[in-house]
């Protein structure tokens, strides 16, 4: 059976960088679906700007085209932090015996050691990581430790076992971050051509992003 490539975010907003990145993982890992999961209250950063619901519309709407791509609900619905170790404690609960790949950006990966019981997601999913503009792969410390001992660079690797290895994927990297593209919209510039178009309707209609007058 084909991994199950896991991509959580907290898609304020989804952008076409998350979704070339998970298009391309899609067809390089031969992965069965890609599975996002926004998150709820992201514990490693400031609160977002748009509500939960709003960034879930929002995924929801960019992914309906590609039925390769589901949205997976769960870290929004709990209450408190969302921490990855949990929801992929519960996946692997659902799923005893296939491979799992949590998909990262390289920023991400290089923040993993500040996740919550970060090692335990090794014994939970592969790690697969995407280049990205500005971030160079870890060659030292705890990363580049766990590179050593789990580095492959072998998809059979991920579809032969359910977990445990690291995988860095070099695709096209496209320089678009959530960031920049809320500076962008604070600013009351037009996001086309780097959202969904059905994104960017979102955006207008719920107007997430305006400029509030108690934050200028
Ligand atoms: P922010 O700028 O708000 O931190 P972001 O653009 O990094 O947002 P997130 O929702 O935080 O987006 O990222 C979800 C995942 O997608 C992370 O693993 C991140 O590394 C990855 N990612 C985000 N943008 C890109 C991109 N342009 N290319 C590859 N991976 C990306």
């Amino acid at each position: 059976m084909r991994p199950i490539g896991l991509f959580g975010g907290t898609f304020d907003p989804i952008h076409l960088g998350h979704l070339r990145t998970a298009f391309e993982l899609w067809q390089a890992l031969k992965l069965t679906e890609v599975r996002f999961l926004p998150t709820g209250s992201p514990p490693h950063r400031e609160p977002p700007l748009a509500s939960a619901e709003q960034r879930l519309a929002m995924v929801r709407a960019a992914v309906k085209d590609e039925p390769a791509f589901v949205v997976d609900d769960r870290e929004v619905r709990r209450s408190g932090f969302s921490y990855s170790v949990d929801t992929l404690t519960e996946l692997r609960q659902e799923f005893p015996n296939r491979s799992l790949c949590l998909l990262l950006g390289m920023d991400a990966f290089i923040g993993l050691p500040n996740w919550h019981r970060w090692r335990e997601i090794f014994d939970l999913a592969h790690v697969v990581v995407a280049h990205r503009p500005g971030w160079k792969a870890p060659t030292m410390g705890p990363l580049g430790e766990v590179m050593v001992d789990r580095g492959t660079g072998s998809v059979r690797d991920l579809h032969e076992q359910p977990a445990g290895r690291i995988y860095i994927h070099a695709g096209t990297q496209l320089e678009i971050s959530s960031t920049d593209l809320r500076q962008l919209l604070v600013n009351g510039e037009d996001p086309r051509y780097l959202v969904p178009d059905e994104v960017r309707r979102i955006i207008a209609e719920t107007g997430c992003y305006a400029r509030r007058d108690h934050r200028s």
